[in-house]
C-alpha cells in the first residue's frame, strides 16, 4: 500500500481559488498513490485574528473579538458556497463551522470576564482555525468528486500539556492515527486532518507551536508509513534566502535533513523546525512544493548529504532578538557562575538561541527572543546578586535591537576559508559583527548584528550562497 502525506499551508487554503487548486492536486496525486492523507492549516491570517481577538478581550475590548467572529463567518461561508454551494451536505457543514465560531464568541466572552487569556485558553481558541478549515476543505474535495472526511487531530494526536508548544507522545499517537485512518483508506476515503493541534490525555486541546502544521504533516506521514511527506506552500521550494527579502533568491533542489533543520531553526519560515523529527529515523523524504505552481519539482529533503559544490547554501535571519551580556572578572573560572547564569535563564522560561563566551573579555553572552528580555534580566539580577555585590560581576547588559544572521551548508566546516569569506563579505558591506557562533552545529555559522544592519548582512552573505 503506497501512502502520500500532503500538508497545505495557510495561503494554500486561503481562498476558494486556492482550495480549488488544492483539490486538483489531491485528485492528481490520488491517481498515483493508493492512499493520500491531507493535513491543512487554518485559512491564511485566521490564527492571528483568533489570537488577537482573544488578547483584546482579555483587556476588556469585546468588540474586536465580535468583529473577528463576523469576519470569519463571512469568509468561511462565502468560500464554502463558492466551492460546494450545490452540495446536499453543505448546510450541515456550515452549521458545524457556525458552531465553532459560536464557541469562539463564548470563549472570548469568558476571557473578557476573567481579564486574562491563559496559554490553555489561547490554545483552544487558536485551534478553531484548523477545525474550521478541515470542514471546508473536506467539503470542497467531496464537491469535486473525491470522497473525503474531516478529522480533528485532537482525537488522535496525544500530546504533553505544554500549552503553546506541546510535544506529541509516541507510540500512542501513532496507534491512534492508524486505527482512525487505516479503515478510511480501506474504503477509499481521503482524510482531511487539522494541522497544528492535538490534545492531552484529559482532552485539553493543545497546539504544537506557531507554524506547527508542517510538524503535523510529518507526524501523520510517519504514523501512516508514508513514502513521502509533501509540504505545499506559496513558494517553489526552500530558497537560498527569504524571497521577500532578496529578489534573486533561488530554489534549492535538494537539502539534507541536517541542513534543513539548521535553516528552519535559524529562521527560514518555510518549514517548522520540528518537522524533520518524526521522519528522520525511517528516512522519509520531505518535499516542499508550490500549490500555485504544481509542475515545479520543489525541494527534496533527505538523509543524504547534498551533492552541491556550494559550501554556503542558504542564509537566514531571526529578528527581534535580545543580546544579553554578563561581564566581570569573576565570570570565567569562578565555580558555578555560568551554571547559575543559565539556571536563571531557564527559570525565566527563555529559549536561548545562541551562546558565545569571550575568554579575553571575561564575559558570557547569549541571545534570547526580545519578549524574554525583561524576565531574564530580572532573574539574572536576583540570582547573581552576591557576585555583583562582591564585584565578581560588573554588569548585566541587555541589547534589544539585534538579529541573528546564519549561513547554512554542510560544507561550511569541511572547507578552509569559509568563515573568512563570511566575515569578509559582512565587513565589505560595512556591517559590524557583535557576536560570532560557530561550531555548535555541524553546518552553520551565525553572527549577531544590529537590527538596522540585518538586511544588509543577509544580502551580502546571499551573494556567497549564489556565487559559490
Ligand atoms: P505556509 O502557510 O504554507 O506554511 P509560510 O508563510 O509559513 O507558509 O512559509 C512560506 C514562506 O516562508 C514563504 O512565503 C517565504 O516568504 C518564507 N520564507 C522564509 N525563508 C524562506 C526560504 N529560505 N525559502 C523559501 N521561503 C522562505
Ligand atoms: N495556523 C497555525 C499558525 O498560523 C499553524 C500553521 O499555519 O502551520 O501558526
Ligand atoms: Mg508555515
Amino acid at each position: 500500500m503506497s501512502v502520500l502525506a500532503m500538508k497545505f499551508g495557510g495561503t494554500s487554503v486561503g481562498s476558494s481559488a486556492a482550495i480549488a487548486q488544492l483539490s486538483d492536486i489531491v485528485a492528481t496525486q490520488k491517481q498515483e498513490w493508493d492512499n493520500v492523507v491531507v493535513v491543512v492549516s487554518a485559512m491564511s491570517g485566521v490564527t492571528d485574528m483568533l489570537i488577537s481577538g482573544a488578547n483584546a478581550a482579555s483587556r476588556g475590548d469585546r468588540t474586536s473579538a465580535q468583529s473577528t467572529a463576523e469576519a470569519l463567518r463571512t469568509r468561511h461561508r462565502q468560500t464554502l458556497h463558492e466551492l460546494a454551494g450545490d452540495q446536499a451536505d453543505t448546510p450541515a457543514v456550515m452549521q458545524e463551522i457556525e458552531a465553532l465560531i459560536h464557541e469562539y464568541e463564548l470563549l472570548t466572552q469568558s476571557v473578557s470576564v476573567l481579564g486574562e487569556a491563559s496559554p490553555r485558553a489561547i490554545d483552544v481558541i487558536s485551534s478553531l482555525g484548523e477545525r474550521m478549515s478541515v470542514r471546508l476543505v473536506a467539503a470542497a474535495l467531496r464537491a469535486q468528486g473525491t470522497p473525503a472526511v474531516h478529522i480533528d487531530a485532537t482525537e488522535v494526536v496525544l500530546t504533553s500539556a505544554v500549552f503553546g508548544n506541546a510535544a506529541p507522545l509516541y507510540p500512542q499517537t501513532r496507534e491512534r492515527i492508524q486505527s482512525r485512518i487505516l479503515p478510511l483508506f480501506a474504503q477509499g476515503i481521503t482524510p482531511v486532518v487539522t494541522g497544528f493541534i492535538g490534545a492531552t490525555e484529559q482532552g485539553a486541546i493543545t497546539t504544537l507551536g506557531r507554524g506547527g502544521s508542517d510538524y503535523s504533516g510529518a507526524i501523520f506521514g510517519e504514523a501512516l508509513d508514508a513514502e513521502i511527506v509533501d509540504i505545499y506552500t506559496d513558494v517553489d521550494g526552500v530558497m537560498t534566502t527569504d524571497p521577500r527579502l532578496v529578489s534573486d533568491a533561488q530554489v534549492l533542489s535538494h537539502l539534507s535533513y541536517a541542513e534543513m533543520g539548521e535553516l528552519a531553526y535559524f529562521g527560514a519560515k518555510v518549514l517548522h523546525p520540528k518537522t524533520i523529527r518524526p521522519v528522520i529515523e525511517r528516512g522519509i523524504p520531505i518535499r516542499i512544493r508550490n500549490t500555485f505552481n504544481p509542475s515545479h519539482t520543489g525541494t527534496l529533503v533527505t538523509r543524504e548529504a547534498s551533492a552541491s559544490t556550494q559550501a554556503i547554501r542558504a542564509v537566514t535571519v531571526i529578528r527581534n532578538m535580545n543580546l544579553i551580556t554578563v561581564e566581570g572578572p569573576g565570570m570565567i573560572g569562578v565555580q558555578g557562575v555560568a551554571a547559575r547564569t543559565f539556571g536563571a535563564v531557564a527559570e525565566a522560561g527563555a529559549n536561548v538561541l545562541m551562546i558565545s563566551q569571550a575568554s579575553s573579555e571575561q564575559s558570557i553572552c547569549f541571545v534570547i527572543p526580545n519578549s524574554s528580555g525583561t524576565p531574564v534580566v530580572d532573574a539574572l539580577e536576583r540570582s547573581l546578586r552576591p557576585e555583583m555585590d562582591r564585584g565578581d560581576i560588573d554588569r548585566i547588559k541587555s541589547r534589544d535591537d539585534v538579529v541573528i544572521v546564519t549561513v547554512v551548508g554542510v560544507g561550511i566546516h569541511e572547507r578552509p576559508g569559509v568563515a573568512a569569506k563570511v566575515f569578509g563579505a559582512v565587513a565589505a558591506a560595512d556591517v559590524n559583527i557583535l557576536v560570532i557562533a560557530q561550531g555548535s552545529s555541524e553546518c552553520s555559522i551565525s553572527i549577531v548584528v544590529a537590527a538596522k544592519d540585518g538586511d544588509q548582512a543577509v544580502k551580502a552573505l546571499h551573494q556567497l550562497a549564489i556565487a559559490g
